[in-house]
């Protein structure tokens, strides 16, 4: 076991799985209901509420016992038909990951391609609407996790509206409960997530709510399917049910984690999201590195070009041995080259300090020159702020 050679004390800033709070923990501990109970039925009622109020919309959002990438496919296969063309906004592994999985399912698509760390402009979009006049689909991510770069949600979804019939597509799984993705008030078609990041979970669910545009679309489309066939779930839902067994104790787990989240409300989450990240990414610029993204950073996790001279994977292997600590590294391309820092769902203002402060004693030790305290002290700096 790496960290503290006593007592190791392991601490996770991966963007997904994050920490889990001990009272969701307990919660996890009780015994899993059976799923065909009124008991589980009042619970999945109200976490069903819990999550119109966390994507702020009036529609149902559907729960699946998946990973995220399971509410992608979801939407995949049942709003859009073979042959249909889509338009992905592909600028970091996540967006790859849409276009991959709708040509897999024999869509045709056109990709906006960026460099990683750029964040799209609604002029792209818009001009790639221009060029391709039958685009079914625009999907993109809110935040794009493998880059740490905000995609502009509300203004792309305006210049789809205004250009194009296409469902505005949203893979929000990194920015739903940690920004504000008023899914109704954009007039976002398909907004997708999963527990095991902003909602401090386990993975093992995965949301997704449909507006009545893209409800009434898939009465004309649909790929082969079984286990993500909405119409299972929808009959399903008339008895208050899922279609499958669904995740019970991950269902009983997200009733705490959402009972929180309305005690607290959604403004409050909000802003102490914007407040840790403010203060990484002060933290890191008072060590003189830059930031990853170019454009619009996330305020759910930091993405930080690795300075030269270090090498990123011996920081990132540093902190785990030396202090049982997860950051994480770059995907494809990025790798050595960035470290990504969480921020989004149990994190405070402490874990920030401990994580800004590993890395620079990590930075020092492998020779890169910086004043000590410096990262704590601007953090410090950000959270005083809102102290005084
Ligand atoms: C984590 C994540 C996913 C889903 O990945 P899973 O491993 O299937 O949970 C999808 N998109 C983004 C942007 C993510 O951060």
């Amino acid at each position: 076991m790496p960290g503290h050679p006593l007592f190791p004390h392991r601490r996770i800033f991966a963007p997904g799985p994050t920490p889990v709070p001990e009272a969701v923990r307990a919660r996890l501990a009780e015994e899993p209901l059976h799923h065909r109970t009124r008991e589980f039925g009042a619970i999945l009622g109200r976490v069903t509420e819990g999550l119109r109020t966390l994507f702020q919309t009036a529609q149902r959002p559907y729960v699946l016992a998946s990973s995220g990438t399971g509410a992608m496919e979801t939407t995949v296969v049942n709003l859009f038909r073979p042959g249909e063309e889509v338009l992905v906004v592909e600028a970091g592994k996540f967006g790859e990951r849409w276009g991959a999985m709708a040509e897999r399912f024999g869509l045709t698509v056109h990709r906006l391609r960026l460099p990683w760390g750029h964040s799209v402009t609604p002029e792209a979009v818009r001009e790639a609407l221009k060029k391709h006049r039958k685009i079914a689909g625009v999907l993109f991510q809110a935040c794009e996790t493998s880059t740490g770069a905000l995609h502009p949600t509300e203004a792309i979804a305006r210049v789809v509206r205004s250009e194009s019939e296409a469902l505005v597509v949203v893979d929000a799984i990194t920015a739903l409960g940690v920004l504000d993705v008023p899914m109704d008030r954009w007039d976002l078609d398909v907004v997708v997530s999963g527990s095991q990041k902003a909602l401090m979970l386990p993975p093992g669910l995965a949301f997704l709510a449909l507006s009545p545009r893209a409800q009434a679309r898939r009465k004309r489309a649909g790929a082969p399917r079984f286990y993500f066939d909405l119409n299972e779930e929808d009959s399903a839902a008339l008895t208050g049910e899922t279609a499958w067994t669904p995740a019970v104790g991950l269902i009983q787990g997200l009733d705490t984690v959402l009972e929180r989240f309305r005690a607290v409300g959604l403004e409050a989450v909000f802003r102490h999201h914007e407040r840790l990240a403010e203060a990484t990414r002060q933290g890191v610029r008072a060590l003189g590195l830059e930031l990853f993204a170019k454009d619009a950073p996330a305020p759910g996790l930091t993405a930080v070009k690795v300075p030269p001279g270090v090498d990123g994977k011996k920081l990132v292997a540093l902190l785990r041995d030396r202090f049982a600590m997860t950051v994480a590294g770059g995907q494809d391309a990025c790798a050595g080259k960035i470290f990504r820092i969480a921020h989004l769902g149990y994190f405070d203002e402490l874990d920030m300090i401990s994580v800004l402060s590993a890395t620079q004693m990590v930075l020092s030790a492998l020779g890169y020159r910086c004043p000590p305290g410096a990262a704590v002290a601007a953090a410090e700096e950000v959270f005083l702020a809102s102290m005084r």
